[in-house]
């Protein structure tokens, strides 16, 4: 992590704690967790695995 990205999680409202839960989160559509989709909610997949339930919009549980 770089110390610009620190700097700016240290001075946002979030907490480390609560952005690494909100990146936790399980889709409901794929079941992956919210960190395996881009910026769009596109799932990526895990590892090498491409995501195989063509989700393409993040929906959280
Ligand atoms: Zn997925
Ligand atoms: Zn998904």
């Amino acid at each position: 992590m770089t110390e610009i990205t620190k700097s700016k999680i240290e001075n946002s409202e979030l907490s480390t704690k609560e952005l690494i839960a909100h990146f936790r989160e399980k889709c409901k559509i794929c079941g992956h967790h919210r960190i395996m989709h881009d910026e769009n909610g596109k799932c990526e997949g895990v590892m090498n695995k491409p995501c195989n339930s063509g989700c393409d919009l993040f929906s959280s549980e």
